[in-house]
């Protein structure tokens, strides 16, 4: 017996902004990206708010936000009782919002407020996820908060919002949302319902993302992203992830490259680990193997049987990285030898304390950790 449970609603597609109009006499706490305020986007988006209501906005946000911004965007509220958490932005500031609203909880502050979310990059799915990820400058590591407390009540799916991303984002996050997609579908916990999102999500990534990245101004390539990430998300909020997430967590607090990015460079080792490439399959490394010769189907490769098809499916992600002009090893990217050195095992270590960790298929250990780093390096 498992249990499916989805508390999102989902207002999608062009004037779907609109869905702001219907808010009155609340008092809303609008977190969101820098970018939004600069180019003017966020008054044309906060206009669509009823006159009535009392707005607060904060828009110090970072990427892969600390505690110390959680803590800023709590007081911004300034001591009102906020009815609404309205984030708007990228990962990060949805992140940082959804982190706020609860420690905010956790404070006996806004008791009864609700979490609407407005993604403006098309990657994390963390406008329908309990995840926020926060980062730990002190300690120098990421760590995922997962919660049903930070499921958003409301995401709002508009991609006009993500025309402006520019082409190495589009590429970064869009590849957040095939990790998501591939992890989710190899996890422990996958079901049929999670494969159903996953499998539709991969499909529309190799469709639409060369696009997206080759024509930013492509209405449909970006619309079709912009669904994938949200459903990429609703697949791994029930199914969860896996080792490439967790080393991306532990690695990008060290290395400090945009999340996708990561998830991307590692993603073809992960794979090659997780079915037991490097060795003979065992039971769960061919069960594995099996699951990612069923993606290579979907993406129209022969896939004759589970080797060669974990074979092609690395090629397809290789291919659809050249495509990208994506950085394929952290040396490519720029990590410097000594500090891969310098960082190798407090990563691997993270990497096993990281939730998204339990549920892989193939459990690791620290030294297997190191190897596929060494791989990725
Ligand atoms: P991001 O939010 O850090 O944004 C990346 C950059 O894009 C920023 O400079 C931002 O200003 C800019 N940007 C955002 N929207 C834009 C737009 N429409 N036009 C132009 N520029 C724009 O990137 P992200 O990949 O969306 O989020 C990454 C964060 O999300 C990481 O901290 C990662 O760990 C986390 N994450 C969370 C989940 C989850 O479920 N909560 C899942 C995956 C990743």
């Amino acid at each position: 017996m498992y249990k499916i449970f989805y508390k999102t609603e989902l207002y999608v597609g062009k004037g779907a902004l609109e869905q702001l109009k219907v808010y009155k006499d609340e008092h809303i706490l609008v977190v969101a990206d820098p970018f939004l305020k600069e180019s003017g986007q966020l008054d044309k988006m906060l206009a669509y708010l009823d006159s009535s209501n009392d707005v607060a906005v904060f828009t110090e946000i970072v990427p892969d936000p600390p505690i110390d911004t959680v803590v800023a965007g709590i007081q911004a509220a300034n001591g009102r009782r906020i009815s609404i958490v309205l984030a708007i932005g990228g990962g990060s500031a949805i992140d940082a919002a959804k982190a706020m609203y609860y420690f905010a909880h956790q404070q006996g502050l806004f008791p009864d407020a609700v979490l609407v979310t407005i993604p403006t990059t098309s990657g994390t799915g963390s406008e329908v996820t309990e995840f926020s990820v926060i980062t730990d400058a002190e300690q120098g590591t990421k760590y995922p908060l997962v919660s049903r407390e930070i499921l958003p009540d409301v995401a709002i799916l508009d991609s006009n919002l993500v025309l402006s991303l520019p082409a190495n984002i589009t590429a970064d996050t869009g590849m957040d949302v095939l990790t998501h997609a591939i992890e989710a579908y190899v996890s422990t916990q996958a079901t049929d319902f999670s494969d159903a999102l996953a499998e539709k999500a991969i499909k529309l990534v190799f469709d639409y993302l060369p696009k997206a990245y080759k024509n930013g101004q492509d209405s449909e390539a970006r619309e079709k992203m912009h669904i994938a990430s949200t459903l990429a998300g609703m697949a791994f909020n029930t199914a969860s992830l896996g080792i490439n997430h967790g080393l991306a967590h532990a690695a990008g607090a060290k290395f400090h490259i945009p999340h996708g990015r990561l998830n991307s460079i590692l993603m073809p080792h992960v794979i090659q680990y997780n079915a037991g490439m490097n060795k003979g399959m065992q039971v769960t490394e061919k069960k594995t193997a099996h699951r990612y010769q069923e993606i290579a189907k979907l993406i129209g490769c022969s896939a004759p049987n589970p080797r060669m098809g974990v074979r092609q499916l690395i090629d397809a992600i290789k291919s659809l990285q050249k495509k990208l002009d994506l950085p394929v090893s952290l040396r490519a990217y720029g990590v410097l030898p000594e500090d891969y050195q310098l960082y190798k095992q407090e990563i691997a270590e993270a990497t096993i304390r990281d939730k998204c960790t339990d549920t892989n298929p193939r459990v690791p250990n620290v030294s297997e950790v190191v190897s596929i780093l060494e791989n990725a390096f």
